[in-house]
C-alpha cells in the first residue's frame, strides 16, 4: 500500500470500525489558557481515553481490519508502552492473541497494565529500536501480523478520527498542536484536518532529548538519534530505518514544529494538574508545554492542543510535584 491509497473516506471508515470500543474524547474550552495565550484554547482529551492514550484508535483499527485467518494467526508488537497496552487491549475484546516486545526503558507502570490485559509480554533490548528488529524477527518466525505502531496506514487512519472529531466539534479551528513521536498520531490528525481545511496550521511538539521526527525532518531522510531518558517517555525512540508513510505525510502536512526542555514538560504536567485538574504523562503535555514557553510561532484565534495520554507513573509525579512552587 503506498500514500496515495490514503484518503479521508479511509479515517471516515476508521471512524464508523472503531465506534464500539474506542471513546469519542471531550474536547474543552481552557479559560486559564486562553486568557494566557489570548486565543481560545481547546484541549481534546485523549488522556481519558480508553487505556490511557489514543493510542486505541490505531490499535482497534488495525485488529478489526484483519482477515480471520490473521486473527487466528495472532498479533505481535512492539511499544514504548501505551501503543502494547492499547493493542493488548483490544486483542483480548477480540479474542486474538497478542505478544507485547518492549525495550527495558519502559515503566513499571506500563508492562503491568500489558500483563493485566493477558498479553504475552517480553522485555527485549536497550531501546525502543532495539525491541523492534527482535519483533520483526518474530514476527516473521510466527506468522504474526505486526502492528506497527506508527508507521502503518491502517494505524495511522485510527488516529486521523481525532482529526475528524475536532473538526466536526468544531469546524472553525485554524490551528492544532499535536505531540509528535513516531508520528503516526500526527500523520492522520494532520492529513484528516488537511484535508477538511487546507489552510489550517498544523504544529508538532517533541522534546528535545532525542526528537527523531524533527532531526529527521530536517536532513530530509530518516536521522538515527540516541534514545535518552524523558519526562515524555511516550515520544521517545526513532522512526523505523524504512521508514514509509509517516516522515513523508510529516513533511507534506505539518507546517511548524517545536522542541521543548524537560523543564518545560514538567511545567505541562503541573499546568495541567493544577490548573485543568487533570492527569497527564509527560508526552501528553507536551502541547501544553509549547504554549506556557510561547515557543510557537503562530497561533491563531481558535487552538486545539491534543492532550495525547494519561499514563504517568505515579512515583514521577509525585516528584513533579514536589518540584513545583507548592501553590
Ligand atoms: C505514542 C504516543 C505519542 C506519539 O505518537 P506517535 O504516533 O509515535 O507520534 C504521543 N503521546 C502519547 C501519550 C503516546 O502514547
Amino acid at each position: 500500500m503506498s500514500i496515495s491509497d490514503f484518503s479521508i473516506d479511509r479515517v471516515s471508515a476508521a471512524k464508523r470500525r472503531i465506534s464500539g470500543i474506542a471513546r469519542k474524547t471531550p474536547l474543552l474550552n481552557s479559560p486559564s489558557l486562553s486568557t494566557r495565550t489570548g486565543s481560545q484554547i481547546f484541549l481534546k482529551l485523549e488522556n481519558l481515553q480508553l487505556t490511557g492514550a489514543f493510542k486505541l484508535r490505531g490499535a482497534a483499527n488495525k485488529l478489526l481490519s484483519l482477515s480471520d485467518e490473521q486473527r487466528a494467526r495472532g498479533v505481535i508488537t512492539v511499544s514504548s508502552g501505551n501503543h502494547g497496552r492499547a493493542v493488548a487491549h483490544v486483542a483480548r475484546k477480540l479474542g486474538v492473541e497478542a505478544t507485547i516486545c518492549v525495550p527495558k526503558t519502559v515503566p513499571e507502570n506500563k508492562i503491568r497494565a500489558i500483563q493485566a490485559l493477558g498479553a504475552e509480554l517480553l522485555v527485549v533490548g536497550e531501546d525502543a529500536d532495539a525491541a523492534m528488529v527482535y519483533a520483526d524477527d518474530l514476527s516473521a518466525e510466527r506468522q504474526m501480523t505486526m502492528v506497527h505502531p506508527f508507521d502503518d496506514l491502517t494505524v495511522i487512519a485510527g488516529q486521523g478520527t481525532i482529526g475528524l472529531e475536532l473538526m466536526e466539534e468544531k469546524p472553525d479551528l485554524d490551528t492544532v498542536i499535536v505531540p509528535l513521536s513516531g508520528g503516526g498520531l500526527m500523520s492522520g490528525i494532520a492529513y484528516a484536518v488537511n484535508a477538511i481545511k487546507p489552510d489550517i496550521h498544523v504544529v508538532g511538539v517533541s522534546m528535545e532529548r532525542g526528537p527523531a521526527m524533527v532531526e529527521s525532518l530536517k536532513a530530509g531522510r530518516v536521522v538515527e538519534i540516541i534514545e535518552e531518558p524523558t519526562l515524555a517517555d511516550a515520544l521517545a525512540g526513532g522512526l523505523n530505518k524504512d521508514n514509509r508513510y509517516t516522515l513523508p505525510m510529516v513533511q507534506q502536512y505539518v507546517d511548524e514544529t517545536v522542541l521543548v526542555s524537560e523543564d518545560e514538560i514538567a511545567k505541562g504536567i503541573l499546568y495541567c494538574l493544577k490548573e485543568e485538574h487533570m492527569v497527564v504523562e509527560g508526552g501528553g503535555a507536551v502541547g501544553i508545554s509549547a504554549l506556557l514557553s510561547e515557543k510557537v510561532k503562530k497561533l491563531g484565534e481558535n487552538v486545539a492542543v491534543v492532550l495525547s495520554g494519561g499514563n504517568i507513573p505515579m512515583q514521577v509525579l509525585k516528584e513533579i510535584i514536589a518540584g513545583g512552587d507548592g501553590a
